[in-house]
């Protein structure tokens, strides 16, 4: 085995790590992908999916699976939490006239699943899982990862899609931990039949307020509901995925009109997840060693695009290292300069977001009043971010997708 032959060594087997796997094998190139849990599982909630990303399902074969398990909510309606009147309606079905592909939700498991079985039915990639990736090393002729359990792989080049706690990126960037923002997401699941009959809409319900907001849509075809609760609070520091304080939850949306804290209610078991980001980087690369989705550029979930760009990162990495002819060092530099101007946009453009979500007093009522002028006007040109990007293959057109049936 020459080394360009030799694998692509993928840390991390969340969205990010699994999609290149994906796009790296449909090019023909060997994947080995190092899961530290001991499956491949995602946990958490619904995940928004942007025109965009439906192009990327597209190129990677996964459109008719995508379809199965998602759901496509026909508008995204903001309410103001504290009067309860609706602020803003905005039809997001008709987004696929504009963009040429859809916007949906879909349950992440259901997501990782679909890209998951892809992999396993790639004869290119090797998934391992209980794989803890503790060092690296480049020897000039390949790179080493060394794992958690003693064991070390050899590859051509590696990938870090290890996420927002990246070991890679210490390694590449070393700029320590990612920043708290302050804001706390509490999520939550239900089947239908245990979500109220009036909010069984197939909407994205926004309740806005201030410093807090609750959306919640269909999952899986309409056969759950998503909820996703955040607040500001700088009680907490780091750490995901632990067990949420219904009582603080409570308290914290107190202020807020009856429907809303009556929603809260129906939900006893919420997972909770301390939200970070960092300030956008241009360089994630050395050598044959590059980063990849939350890795490279975490964000804060106020675009709903995390996912979405690492899904675009993947697709494009594979292009580049194709187009370089498996010239890995110079594929990863072009990779990073496609994508770092797109990426950091939408890190600092999701900030912004969080601000427009949670205003309050005047800031409060002048949000309201340019979203009524932009639905008005016809809604809000996101041609930068939901269209075609001159650095992704050309899709013309995405299938127009199912329409979603809520159980009653
Ligand atoms: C509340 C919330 C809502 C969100 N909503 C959306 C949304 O609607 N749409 C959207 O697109 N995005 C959304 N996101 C963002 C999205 O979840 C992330 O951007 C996405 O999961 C990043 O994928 P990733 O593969 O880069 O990283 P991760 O999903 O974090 O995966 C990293 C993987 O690497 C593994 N790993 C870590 N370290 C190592 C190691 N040393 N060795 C081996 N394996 C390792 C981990 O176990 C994990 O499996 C949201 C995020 C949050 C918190």
């Amino acid at each position: 085995m020459t080394a360009k032959d030799a694998p692509v060594l993928v840390v991390g087997g969340g969205i990010g790590g699994l999609a290149t796997a994906l796009a790296l094998s449909r090019k023909g190139i060997p994947v080995q992908v190092l899961e530290q849990a001991p499956e491949f599982k995602e946990i958490g909630a619904g995940i928004q999916l942007g025109p965009n990303v439906f192009r990327m399902f597209e190129l990677l074969g996964l459109t008719k699976d995508i379809f199965h398990w998602a759901a496509f909510p026909t508008s995204l309606e903001m309410r103001d939490s504290i009067t309860g009147e609706s602020v803003v309606e905005m039809r997001i079905d008709k987004l696929y006239e504009r963009y040429n592909a859809p916007y949906g939700v879909i349950h992440r498991a259901d997501l990782l699943n679909v890209i998951h079985d892809a992999c396993q039915r790639s004869n290119l990639i090797t998934l391992s899982t209980s794989q803890k990736v503790v060092a690296i090393e480049d020897d000039g002729s390949g790179i080493t990862a060394r794992t958690d359990t003693g064991e070390s792989y050899r590859g051509a080049a590696l990938v870090g899609c290890d996420g927002l706690w990246s070991t890679v990126r210490q390694h590449i960037v070393g700029d320590g931990k990612p920043v708290v923002s302050g804001h706390i997401a509490y999520r939550a699941v239900l089947p239908t039949k245990d979500w109220p009959k009036e909010y069984r809409l197939p909407k994205m319900i926004i309740w806005a307020g201030d410093k807090t907001h609750l959306v919640h849509y269909p999952l899986r075809r309409g056969e759950l509901f998503n909820l996703v609760v955040v607040f500001h609070s700088d009680r907490y520091e780091e750490g995901w995925d632990t067990y949420g304080d219904p009582a603080e939850l409570h308290a914290r949306f107190a202020d807020k009109c009856e429907p809303v804290r009556e929603l809260l209610k129906k939900v006893d078991a919420w997972k909770m997840w301390v939200l970070c980001d960092r300030p956008p980087i241009k360089n994630w690369t050395k050598g044959r060693i590059t980063l990849l989705g939350d890795a490279a550029h975490p964000m804060l979930q106020y675009l709903a695009q995390g996912g979405n760009m690492a899904m675009e990162d993947a697709v494009c990495l594979a292009d580049t290292i194709e187009v370089s002819g498996r010239d890995y060092a110079a594929a990863f530099q072009k990779y990073q300069e496609l994508r770092y101007l797109r990426t950091a946009r939408v890190q600092i453009m999701a900030r912004v977001y969080g601000e427009v979500y949670h205003a309050n007093a005047v800031a409060r009522e002048v949000r309201n009043k340019v979203l009524r002028e932009w639905a008005a006007q016809g809604g809000i040109d996101m041609s930068w971010l939901y269209g075609e990007q001159p650095e992704l293959p050309r899709v013309d057109n995405v299938p127009l997708p199912p329409v979603t049936q809520l159980v009653s």
